[in-house]
C-alpha cells in the first residue's frame, strides 16, 4: 500500500485547527462590558463588587502593571438558544501560553460567591445546560494585569518586577467578551483527535497500532462536513470508538495522575499576589471536582490553605467540603515548599511541625509524603527529619533538571546522613505541570528507568508556577488513556495511593546515600544575601527568644508567648519557600521580606531581652550577667545559662612587621597579615602548625565575571571560573589596638565597589575573624573570599541539618566536577589524621572547594572558598545592590567538635543584662559536648512541659547525662509534632531525676520533659 501517512497527520493537524476547534463555540453574542479600576492596591470583594464601573470595549487597553480591575459582563441568552449549552466567554487579553504569568481573573456572582478563575487555558463560564432561553447573566471579575516578566526572549532584565518601578502603561486588551453556545459532541470530538493524533505521534511506525489509529482518524475526517461540523461531528466519532476502546497491553506502564497546581508562593509576583492565585487556582478545583466525579486534585504549603482561610471563606468553605470528601488531597505536610539546602535544623524541623499540624488541625488529616516537586536539591538531612515528622515518603522531579549526570532511578530509597531511609519516587513525567499530551505521557513511560521490576509512576497534572491547575481537557484526555492500546494507563489516584502501590510493587528498590544535588541554580545559595541573612538571623533570634522565654516561664511564671511565637515561625517558614531564601524572585519579594525580617528580629530582640531581664531581676541590683544561647559553655557562662562575665585570658598584640604588615598574637595563634592585607600565615602556637599554604596567601577576596546562559539570578555556569581577579591592592591597612584583642583593618577599592575588612584575634580565642564590609556595585559579577590551606584531604565536610555530609576535594567522576559550588550551614571542615581546620560563617551558604599540588614541595593546597554576593539582573535587575555586611571565622586545629561549637558561636552571640541575680542556671545541661541542643521550648500543646532537641554532632555515637535544674517527673521521647514516638532507636532512660541518652551518629532526639510537682 501506498504510504500517505503524513498525508493524513497534516490533513487532522488542519482540519483540527482551522474546523473542528472554532466549532466548539458555533453562535456567539457580545457582553455588554463595564470596569472599575482600583486605585492601589487589591481592594475587600464586597468593596470591588460595589464600585462604580464605566464602560469598556473589546480592544480596548487595560490593567497597569500589577493593578487590579472590577470588570462587570451582562446580557441576556438569546431565546434561540433554548436548551443549548450556554457559556460566557471571557478573554482578557491571555497569550494562549504560560497560564499564570500573565493576567489573571477570578469570577464572582452578584452576591460574591466565587465561580471560577480565569486564565489562558481556562476562559469559559458555565452560564446554562440546557439554556431557557432570556436568562440574564450578570458576573464580575477581579482581573490582575500582571506583568508578564518571563517573556519569549528569557531573562531580560525588567524593571516591571517592582510596583515602584513597573510604570503603568496598560498591558492587556480585552479580546473577547461574548456569550456563545458551547457544542459539547464537537468539544468531545476535539479530545478523541488530540489523544489520537498524540498517542499515534508515539508509537512505532512500523507497528499496526499506528496504522490502526491512522486510518479511524482518516474515516473520521472524512465523515465530516467542512461547512456542518456541528451536524456531523457525532459521525466522526463513531468512526473512533473502536480505536478507543482497544485495551492498553498487560504490561503497559501505569501513571497514577494526580490533579494539581504547583503554586508558588512568590517569585515572579509578590506574596499578596499568590493569596489570589491561589483563590483562583482552588475555585477552578473545587469546580472541577462537581463536574467530574473521577477527579482528585492535591494541593501542598499549608501556608496556602490559611491564606485562603483567611482572605477567601468563601471559597475556603468549598476547599473545606472537597477535603472532607476525600477529594481535595492536602500534600506534603509542610508550611511552605521550601528550599531545603539553606534552612536550619530547626526550621527544617518546623516546616512540618506547622504544616502537619495545620492539616490534622484543620482537616484532621496526615499525609504521609513530603511533597516538594520544585525544590533545587535535597540535604541529607532531610531523610531523618521526615521520619521524625511522621512522615515516610518523599517525591520530587527536580533532579531531572539536573544539567550533567541523569539520575538512575525513579523510584529508591533515599538514605540520609543518620541513616534513615526515605522511599522516593522522582515522576519520570519529568514535570509538575502535566498535561496529559500524548508525548508528556509517553516519555513517562520511555523515561522510567526502574522497568522490569516496578510499573507505577505518579503525574501531577494541572497548569502550576503561577497557578491554574487541571483543566476539563486533561480530565476528558486522561479518561481516554484510562485503558487505551499504545498507551501508559492513566488513572486519577491520591498520592498516598500512588506510594502505597509503588511500594509494595517495589520491595527492593534501589539504595541512594547522602544528598540529592541539583546539578543546576547552584547559585541559589548566594544570591539576595540580605534575604539570607534575615532567614539566618531570624533562626537565630528564634532559637534565643523560645530559650529565654521558656527559661523565664519555669522560673519566674512569666507568660510564654505561644501565639507570638507560631506567627513569628510562621513567617520565617514562609520565607524560605523556594524561589525566595534561594534569591530567585522579583525586586518586590526582596524589599518586603528585608523589611519583614527586621520587624521580626525587632520583635524577637524584644521578646529575649524581656525574658533575659525577668530572668536577671531588677537592674537596679547592678550586677552584669552574660547570657549564652550556645549549645556549649562559653568560658564560665554554662550553655543556655547566665553567670558574670569574666576577661579573656592572655595577652593579645599587634606588631609592626619591617616589610610591611602586622604580626597579631594572642598566645594562641601568630597571624602574619602582609602589606597587601592579606593573610600570609595563620601559626598554631601549641603545635606550630601552619595554616596557609605554602606560596598562597589567604582571606583573598578574587572577583570573577558571571553570566550565565540562563536563570541569571540562580544558576553559575562553570565557565566563570575561567576569568579571575584576585583583589590585592590595598587603600589602607591599620592596626586597631584594644586590650583583649589584635586587630587589622583592611581598606579596598575595585571596579565601583569598596571593600573593609577587619581581621581580629580575641584573647583566649583559638580563632581569626573576619568581618568583612562591602559596599557592591558590580554588575554581572561574583565574588569570592579564598583561602589556600595546607591540607591534603580527599573530602571535607559541610554542615548540614542535624549533623554535616562529605563531598570530595576532587573531580574524579562527572557527579564530583558538578558539585563545583555547594552548600554550608555555619562550618566547611577539612582535616588530615590528628590536625584540622574550620571555616565558619554567620550567613555565608554558598562555597567551592578545590585542590592543587604544589611543585616546591610536593604539597597538597586545598582552597575553600566562601560565596559572598552576586549582581545577576534578572528577575531583579538591581540584584544585592548596595551595602552589605558579612562574618566568617578561620579556626586552625580545629576537630569537628570545635567547627560545630564555633559555627553556633558566630550566630548567637553573647549577650549583657544588669540585673539583681547572681547567676541564671540553664534548665537543662548535657555532660557531652557530641550531643548538641538544637532546641528549648515550651510544648505548643501549652501543657507547661519541656520540649528539649538534641542531636549527635559529630557523626559518631554518644552516651551522654541531661539533666536538669528542677524536679524531673518524666521524659518521653517524641516526634517533631511533640506526639509520644517510638521511632527511636537510640536509648533514653530516666534514672534518678536525669535522662541517659545513647545516640546513634548524627540521631535526633525530641524530649518531653515533665516537671515533677
Ligand atoms: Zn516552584
Amino acid at each position: 500500500m501506498h504510504d500517505d501517512r503524513t498525508l493524513v497527520e497534516s490533513r487532522l493537524k488542519r482540519v483540527l485547527d482551522e474546523r473542528i476547534r472554532p466549532a466548539v463555540y458555533p453562535e456567539s453574542v457580545p457582553l455588554e462590558v463595564g470596569i472599575w479600576t482600583a486605585p492601589g492596591e487589591p481592594v475587600p470583594v464586597a468593596e470591588g463588587l460595589a464600585a462604580p464601573r464605566t464602560p469598556i470595549a473589546v480592544g480596548d487597553a487595560w490593567g497597569a502593571p500589577w493593578g487590579t480591575s472590577w470588570i462587570t459582563v451582562t446580557g441576556t441568552v438569546p431565546k434561540a438558544w433554548a436548551g443549548r449549552t450556554v457559556e460566557a466567554l471571557i478573554d482578557l487579553g491571555f497569550d494562549a501560553n504560560m497560564p499564570g504569568f500573565q493576567c489573571e481573573g477570578l469570577v464572582y456572582r452578584p452576591d460574591g460567591t466565587p465561580v471560577k478563575g480565569l486564565n489562558p487555558q481556562n476562559q469559559w463560564v458555565r452560564i446554562a445546560a440546557p439554556a431557557a432561553g432570556g436568562e440574564q447573566v450578570l458576573l464580575h471579575v477581579e482581573a490582575a494585569s500582571n506583568p508578564v516578566i518571563l517573556d519569549y526572549h528569557p531573562f531580560l532584565p525588567t524593571e516591571l518586577g517592582d510596583k515602584d518601578t513597573a510604570g503603568d502603561q496598560p498591558q492587556y486588551k480585552l479580546t473577547r467578551m461574548d456569550l456563545a453556545v458551547f457544542d459539547e459532541t464537537v468539544w468531545q470530538l476535539v479530545i478523541d483527535l488530540e489523544v489520537l493524533g498524540e498517542l499515534m505521534a508515539e508509537l512505532p511506525v512500523d507497528g499496526a497500532r499506528r496504522w490502526d489509529v491512522l486510518r479511524a482518524v482518516e474515516r473520521a475526517l472524512d465523515a465530516i462536513d467542512l461547512q456542518d461540523v456541528n451536524g456531523t461531528a457525532a459521525a466522526a466519532r463513531s468512526e473512533l470508538t473502536d480505536v478507543l476502546a482497544a485495551p492498553a497491553v498487560p504490561s503497559a506502564h501505569r501513571i497514577s495522575a494526580i490533579g494539581h497546581a504547583h503554586i508558588d508562593s512568590a517569585w515572579l509576583w509578590p506574596l499578596r499576589e499568590t493569596v489570589r492565585k491561589v483563590a483562583r487556582t482552588t475555585a477552578n478545583m473545587t469546580a472541577l471536582l462537581e463536574d467530574e466525579p473521577d477527579f482528585l486534585y492535591t494541593m501542598s504549603q499549608a501556608q496556602q490553605f490559611a491564606w485562603i482561610k483567611e482572605h477567601r471563606p468563601e471559597v475556603y468553605a468549598r476547599v473545606q467540603k472537597a477535603v472532607a470528601e476525600g477529594r481535595f488531597v492536602p500534600a506534603g505536610g509542610m508550611w511552605v515548599e521550601s528550599d531545603t539546602n539553606m534552612p536550619s535544623s530547626e526550621a527544617m524541623a518546623r516546616q512540618f511541625v506547622h504544616g502537619k499540624r495545620f492539616f490534622l488541625d484543620e482537616f484532621g488529616v496526615e499525609n504521609h509524603e513530603a511533597w516538594l516537586p520544585d525544590t533545587f536539591g535535597f540535604t541529607g538531612g532531610l531523610p531523618q527529619i521526615i521520619r521524625n515528622a511522621g512522615s515516610k515518603w518523599l517525591l520530587t522531579q527536580k533532579i531531572s533538571w539536573s544539567q550533567i549526570n541523569k539520575f538512575p532511578h525513579h523510584t529508591f530509597l533515599w538514605e540520609g546522613i543518620d541513616g534513615t531511609r526515605i522511599f522516593t519516587h522522582f515522576p519520570p513525567v519529568d514535570t509538575y505541570n502535566c498535561s496529559m499530551k500524548g508525548s508528556e505521557i509517553a516519555h513517562a513511560a520511555r523515561n522510567f528507568k526502574d522497568k522490569g521490576v516496578a510499573r507505577h509512576s505518579l503525574a501531577p497534572t494541572g497548569w502550576g508556577d503561577g497557578g491554574g491547575g487541571t483543566t476539563r481537557e486533561m480530565v476528558a484526555k486522561a479518561g481516554r488513556m484510562k485503558d487505551l492500546e499504545g498507551s501508559a494507563t492513566v488513572r486519577w489516584e491520591k498520592p498516598a495511593e500512588f506510594f502505597a502501590k509503588a511500594e509494595a510493587e517495589y520491595p527492593n528498590p534501589p539504595v541512594w546515600v547522602g544528598e540529592l544535588y541539583l546539578e543546576l541554580h547552584r547559585a541559589t545559595l548566594t544570591s539576595q544575601a540580605k534575604t539570607k541573612q534575615g532567614n539566618r538571623r531570624s533562626e537565630n533570634l528564634l532559637r534565643e527568644a523560645e530559650l529565654w522565654c521558656a527559661t523565664a516561664s519555669l522560673r519566674t511564671g512569666a507568660a510564654y508567648p505561644y501565639e507570638q511565637l507560631d506567627r513569628i515561625w510562621k513567617t520565617v517558614l514562609l520565607h524560605q519557600f523556594h524561589d525566595i531564601l534561594p534569591g530567585s524572585s522579583i525586586a518586590w519579594v526582596h524589599r518586603e521580606a528585608e523589611a519583614t525580617y527586621a520587624a521580626l528580629a525587632a520583635e524577637l530582640d524584644s521578646l529575649i531581652d524581656g525574658a533575659q531581664q525577668a530572668l536577671a531581676g531588677d537592674s537596679a541590683g547592678g550586677r552584669e550577667l552574660v547570657f549564652n544561647s550556645a549549645p556549649h559553655p562559653r568560658s564560665v557562662v554554662p550553655a543556655g545559662g547566665a553567670a558574670p562575665a569574666a576577661l579573656g585570658s592572655g595577652a593579645c598584640e599587634v606588631i609592626e612587621r619591617p616589610e610591611g604588615g602586622f604580626l597579631l598574637r594572642n598566645g594562641l595563634l601568630d597571624v602574619v597579615v602582609d602589606a597587601d592585607g592579606l593573610v600570609a600565615s595563620v601559626v598554631e602556637v601549641a603545635s606550630g602548625r601552619e595554616t596557609v599554604a605554602p606560596g598562597t596567601r589567604a582571606n583573598l577576596l578574587q572577583l570573577h565575571p558571571d553570566f550565565p546562559n540562563m536563570w541569571d539570578a540562580w544558576d553559575v555556569d562553570q565557565f566563570y571560573r575561567n576569568t579571575v581577579t584576585d583583589l590585592t591592592a590595598v587603600d589602607a591597612l591599620t592596626a586597631l589596638s584594644a586590650p583583649d584583642q589584635a586587630a587589622v583593618r583592611v581598606a579596598r577599592s575595585f571596579g565601583s565597589s569598596t571593600v573593609v575588612q577587619t581581621l581580629t584575634l580575641r584573647a583566649g580565642e583559638q580563632r581569626l575573624d573576619i568581618d568583612t564590609e562591602v559596599d557592591w556595585h558590580e554588575t554581572e559579577k561574583f565574588l569570592k573570599a579564598a583561602f589556600p590551606l595546607d591540607v591534603h584531604t580527599e573530602r571535607y565536610a559541610a554542615e548540614t541539618q542535624f549533623g554535616h555530609l562529605y563531598r570530595p576535594t576532587h573531580t574524579n567522576t562527572s557527579w564530583d566536577a558538578a558539585k563545583f559550588e555547594a552548600c554550608n550551614h555555619r562550618f566547611v571542615h577539612l582535616d588530615e589524621p590528628g590536625w584540622g581546620v574550620a571555616l565558619v560563617t554567620a550567613s555565608t551558604y554558598g562555597h567551592d572547594v578545590t585542590r592543587a599540588v604544589r611543585d616546591t614541595d610536593g604539597g597538597t593546597t586545598t582552597t575553600v572558598r566562601f560565596s559572598l554576593l552576586r549582581a545577576p539582573r534578572f528577575p531583579d535587575p538591581k540584584t544585592d545592590q548596595g551595602l552589605h555586611r558579612f562574618r566568617h571565622a578561620l579556626v586552625p586545629g580545629a576537630a569537628i567538635g570545635d567547627a560545630v561549637r564555633e559555627g553556633y558561636r558566630i550566630g548567637l552571640p553573647e549577650r549583657r543584662v544588669t540585673g539583681s541575680a547572681e547567676q541564671v542556671a540553664p534548665l537543662v545541661q548535657l555532660d557531652n559536648d557530641a550531643l548538641v541542643v538544637s532546641a528549648v521550648k515550651l510544648a505548643d500543646d501549652r501543657s507547661g512541659d519541656l520540649i528539649v532537641r538534641v542531636y549527635e554532632a559529630g557523626g559518631g555515637r554518644a552516651r551522654g547525662l541531661l539533666t536538669t535544674s528542677y524536679p524531673l517527673a518524666g521524659a518521653v521521647p517524641c516526634d517533631l509534632l511533640e506526639r509520644p514516638w517510638d521511632g527511636t532507636r537510640g536509648e533514653v532512660a530516666v534514672e534518678d531525676g536525669a535522662v541517659r541518652l545513647a545516640l546513634r551518629p548524627f540521631e535526633l532526639v525530641t524530649l518531653r520533659l515533665s516537671a515533677a510537682g
